[in-house]
This record gives structure tokens, sequence and C-alpha cells, in this order.
């Protein structure tokens, strides 16, 4: 074939979609995964699908940009909480949509989303063909008490005090088998909690002084069990949602927590169920808050965790939403 051919072959096939699946091999059953993908594309004259399954050294960033390079206009992330958030770290400003295939037992953005955890035919098929629904993410600028200095995205929610603390504790058999958002809730009911003392600035709004356990930043709503926090939080609002978590005990913690809502009818069959209605009832709650720039500073190192993953301890971050800024397909 002449070379010139060759190079107008070479432009009609680039300009042909190309699926990348990035994978968490331990969490995917791959022949099956091939199989669903193949049978949703089937009707397409697509390029081959790129397979990157992640490891422990490179866990999805490098992957995705390797798919990038190889021409992939559409990436599939079949992971954890994890896994997309480093993907979407990576490549969430070049021009490739990123869907999801919900894998293990977190999936906060997932959830939030409302995509089906239980049937990856339709799952591949939003991630792959569904429309383009641009989504903010999260920036966050942690300086560590050791001088170090980190920036890092993050797609859903970010905690500073006891919820990472319970992360980094978590054993990870447990996390594997109920998910960090699970075990988040049961650390907060049954293990000791010591308080932070933090000063909380958003926009530009006058510092507050807290004396809590935890502070949550949510890009969208987090749902431990049937409870609801930051109902309103949304995903392309432009801003980001602050709860405090004050004491430790269950009710008072639901009770101090912003924005929440929770399942009645869940919560009368729990036992004590009825009884736990009645008292968050009268519980006076901390005040919203949403905003675009976020500032905590600390009184002694505290731990951080983004979308599930710990960072350590930091003495101040700052959070600043980053409008529009995934090309989210689903
Ligand atoms: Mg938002």
């Amino acid at each position: 074939m002449r070379k010139g051919g060759v190079t107008e072959a070479a432009a009609e096939k680039s300009k042909r979609p190309r699926a990348a699946v990035v994978y968490h091999p331990a969490k995917i059953d791959l022949k099956r995964l091939k199989a669903a993908v193949n049978l949703v594309l089937e009707p397409f004259d697509w390029q081959s699908t790129l397979w990157l399954p992640t490891s422990a050294q490179e866990t999805g960033g490098p992957q995705a940009k390797r798919a990038l390079v190889m021409g992939a206009t559409h990436l599939v992330v079949a992971g954890g909480d994890g896994t997309l958030r480093q993907v979407v770290q990576a490549v969430h400003d070049k021009p490739v949509s990123i869907g999801i295939l919900p894998v293990g037992t977190g999936n906060i953005l997932a959830r939030n989303l409302g995509l089906p955890l239980n049937s990856v035919n339709t799952a591949l098929r939003r991630a792959l063909l569904g429309e383009l629904r641009p989504i903010d993410l999260g920036k966050a600028v942690m300086l560590f008490s050791d001088g170090k200095r980190l920036t890092q995205i993050f797609t859903a929610l970010s905690g500073v005090g006891f919820d990472a603390t319970i992360m980094i504790n978590t054993n990870p058999k447990l996390k594997r088998r109920f998910g960090w958002i699970a075990y988040f809730d049961a650390g907060f009911k049954t293990l000791p909690a010591a308080f932070e003392h933090l000063q909380l600035t958003v926009d530009d709004r006058a510092p507050r002084k807290l004396k809590v356990h935890s502070v949550l930043i949510g890009n969208c709503g987090f749902l431990p069990a049937n409870i609801k926090v930051m109902p309103e939080a949304r995903l392309d609002d432009g801003l980001l949602d602050v709860a405090a978590v004050g004491p430790r005990r269950f009710h008072n913690w639901i009770a101090l927590l912003s924005r929440v809502t929770i399942d009645t009818r869940f919560m009368h069959r729990l036992p004590g169920g009825t009884e736990l209605m009645r008292v968050t009832r009268n519980v006076k709650t901390l005040e919203n808050l949403t905003g675009k720039h976020i500032e905590l500073v600390t009184e002694r190192p505290v731990n951080i965790q983004l979308d599930g993953d710990p960072f350590g301890k930091i003495t101040k971050v700052t959070f600043d939403v980053l409008p529009n800024a995934m090309k989210l397909r689903c």
C-alpha cells in the first residue's frame, strides 16, 4: 500500500472511538467483563478496546494516561473509590470521558449518581454510551506537619479528623467486606474518638472555631446505611458542602451532622429506633455550610482522607470546588 494510503487509513482509524477499561484485577472477573464490553460495543465500529489492570505500584493514574496516548476516547473505571479517584486525578482535564463500573462495596460516587450496582451490562452501557454529564470535583491542598505540601483531587467526600483515623485503622479485610462507608459508620458507633479543635473558614465568612470529631467536606451527599448526609449537596452546583461531626454516640452524631435525612421506616425497625427518632428531633443541629473555598487549620496534626484514601496528618488544608471539571459519562 502506498504511504499516503497508510496515513489516510491511520487517520480514518483514529477518528473511531476507542474504549479503555482500567480495572482492579482482584475485584474483576476479566473474562466476564470482556464479554460484557464486547456485547455493549458489538453494534459499533469502534477501535479494539484497551484493557489496563491496576497494580500496587500503579493504582490507576498511569494506566489512564497510557490509555489516552493509545487513543482512548471513552474510559471506564472498573474498581473501587480509590481507583476512580486516581484515574480522575490523572485525566479529568483531558479530552476523554470517564464512566464508572461500580465494583466493591464503597462506590460513593456511583451511589450518588444512582448507577446500577448489580447489573454489569446496564452499568457498562451507561459508562460507554451514556450521556456526557459534567460534574464538579474537589481539590484539596494539604499541608502536613513535616512541612510537605500535596495537592489531590477528590470526587465525592473528604474528611478531617476521626473519620480519617478510622480509614487508617481499618483492617483491609473488613474494608473489603463492608466498604469504607459502612466501616465509617460502624467506627463512629463503636470506637472511642478524641475531639479536635479546628478553625473553619468558608469563603470570605468569619472563621469559626469547632470542637468536633470530624469535619466532612462533600462534593455530593454521603450514605452510610440508610442515612443520607448532606442530601442537598449536588455534584454540579459549583459548591462544596460542610458537615461537622460532633459527639461520639450514634444518636448524637446523627443529630449534629448538618443536613441529615433518615429513612424513618428503617429507623422504626431498628431496636430503639423510635426512641432515637424522638431524641434526635429535639436536638439542635449545626449550621449548614456551603462554599467554593474552605479552609481548615488544626490545633494539632489531624488525619485526612479523600474518597476513603488516608493521606496522613495535616495541620492545614484548603478545599476548592472545580466546577464541571469531570467529563462523566453515565
Ligand atoms: Mg456540590
